[in-house]
């Protein structure tokens, strides 16, 4: 038995859904179990009408609502087999029939709260589970949709909900266990619901999470997730023209090049499958025949000590200086507090004897935290920086990473520099504009020569 992920852009258009099933249709020898995402931008577009909706805006978010059931439509209807796609155009207009009341509600309202949000939300996944079993079955192969609300059961915290593992686990055995010995069940991400049947969502791309918790649930032989990239890389292509694809990785290695920036997937969401050391492929749905990037519990032995550099732009340093002569104890904490009462998450951070500075990515309530800081410390702000960071188990391992990395970034301003408590990344900040000339020197610096058996 497989669990095969399938995310936004692997089924955001007939066609891409049907290249979906060929994937799938491959793969039936394997059990697989089917885990969706919303089509393309759909999960986007739904929490903007809801906000809409509630901010007043009815029509705005009805007209919204409209096209999106007609992308659907035009999407999904010609994927079915003939007989069924009646069965399935009623299927979409009563559930945007249903999204419209919602948003009327909403509206009448004038508020959202995180409930109604998931409610919304749900819609997404709801929909393309359905469209894809039916797509599945237009191609002969035998699948059914599952509602996840119905085996995802979790705690109350609407748009952030965790799972209640050992109900969800057994609901998932029960159910999908003697089904996929006969067909292919499709299911979608990111919804569940709790115990007395209220949908939530398990947080902004929550489908791999889905995907990861099915797997582990079921014990999986591997769970695949299926995105529109060949896997994670050395670098961003972007940057690097010669960026490799990394063929195997660990899950800390992952976790940290997901953390900063490489947008493949979410770590949290794959624990639940590391836990039972299943292994998370990620794969490519427009390239299927590359074999990505299989991420294990373990290290992999490597000879390169570096086995990605990640980028993140948009980046904000904060420098906070104690307004006294030396820093008194309690000052990191009232500089966390604040923070923390914002809501903001602070990336990196370094600190000497009289000051701390930190970056942060979401700059929303800048004003307020600087505000706040300045009442007990000066405060610099700078815009536009970058981090990068060096990522790989070997790194704490092998002399003279530090003096290579700066070596090589010879002419370049570092901002400040931050190794990771895991000594598994070293990571620095740089202006925006110096990032993409960092990232070629270094990826020059570690990947002149690579490992064949870890990089492709
Ligand atoms: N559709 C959801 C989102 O866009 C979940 C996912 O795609 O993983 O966040
Ligand atoms: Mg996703």
């Amino acid at each position: 038995m497989i669990v095969m992920k399938f995310g936004g852009t692997s089924v955001e258009s007939a066609e891409a859904i049907a290249r979906v099933c060929e994937i799938v249709r491959a793969r039936l020898d394997q059990q697989p179990v089917v885990v969706v995402s919303a089509m393309g931008k759909t999960t986007n577009r739904l929490l903007a009408m809801a906000r809409q909706a509630a901010a007043g805006h009815r029509d705005e978010a009805l007209r919204e609502c409209e096209e999106l059931h007609r992308f659907h439509r035009a999407e999904a209807l010609p994927l079915p087999k003939p007989e069924e796609r009646a069965l399935l155009e009623k299927f979409l207009d009563e559930h945007f029939r249903e999204l419209a009341e919602l948003l009327r509600g909403l509206a009448i309202l004038g508020e959202l709260t995180p409930r109604s949000l998931d409610a919304v939300a749900s819609y997404g996944e709801r929909l393309s589970s359905q469209i894809v079993a039916a797509a599945l079955r237009g191609r002969g192969v035998a699948a059914e949709a599952v509602d996840s609300r119905r085996l995802i059961v979790t705690d109350r915290r609407f748009t952030q909900a965790a799972p209640l593992f050992p109900e969800t686990n057994a609901r998932l055995r029960r159910e999908l266990l003697p089904l996929v010995r006969e067909r292919v069940p499709v299911l979608g991400g990111f919804i569940g619901a709790t115990e007395d049947g209220i949908t939530t969502t398990l947080g902004r791309g929550g489908s791999d999470f889905t995907a990861s918790i099915v797997g582990a649930a079921l014990d999986a032989r591997e769970i695949q997730i299926w995105t529109d990239v060949d896997g994670m890389l050395t670098a961003d292509p972007n940057l690097v023209e010669g960026a490799r694809r990394v063929k195997t990785i660990s899950f800390a290695e992952a976790a940290e090049l997901a953390y900063f920036g490489a947008k493949v997937l979410h770590p949290a969401t794959v624990l639940p499958a590391v836990e039972k050391n299943i292994p998370v492929l990620i794969l490519n749905s427009r390239r299927p025949q590359v074999p990505g990037t299989r991420i294990v519990a373990e290290s992999v032995a490597c000879r390169n000590p570096v086995k990605s550099i990640a980028c993140k732009r948009g980046i904000t340093v904060m420098d906070v200086h104690s307004t006294r002569m030396l820093m008194a104890y309690g000052f990191l904490h009232r500089i966390f507090e604040v923070f923390d009462e914002c809501e903001t998450a602070v990336d990196l951070l370094a600190t000497s004897e009289v000051s701390v500075s930190l970056t942060i990515d979401n700059t929303e309530r800048l004003d307020e935290i600087a505000a706040r800081l300045r009442q007990f410390a000066e405060v610099g702000i700078e815009h536009r920086q970058a981090i990068v960071c060096l990522v790989g188990d070997n790194i704490r391992y092998t002399p003279g990473i530090a003096a290579r990395t700066f070596g090589a970034l010879a002419g370049i301003n570092v901002r400040m520099i931050s190794q990771g408590a895991s000594l598994r990344n070293l990571s620095f900040v740089v202006a925006e504009d110096d990032a993409p000339r960092a990232v070629r020197a270094l990826h020059e610096e570690f990947f002149r020569e690579v490992d064949p058996e870890v990089f492709e």
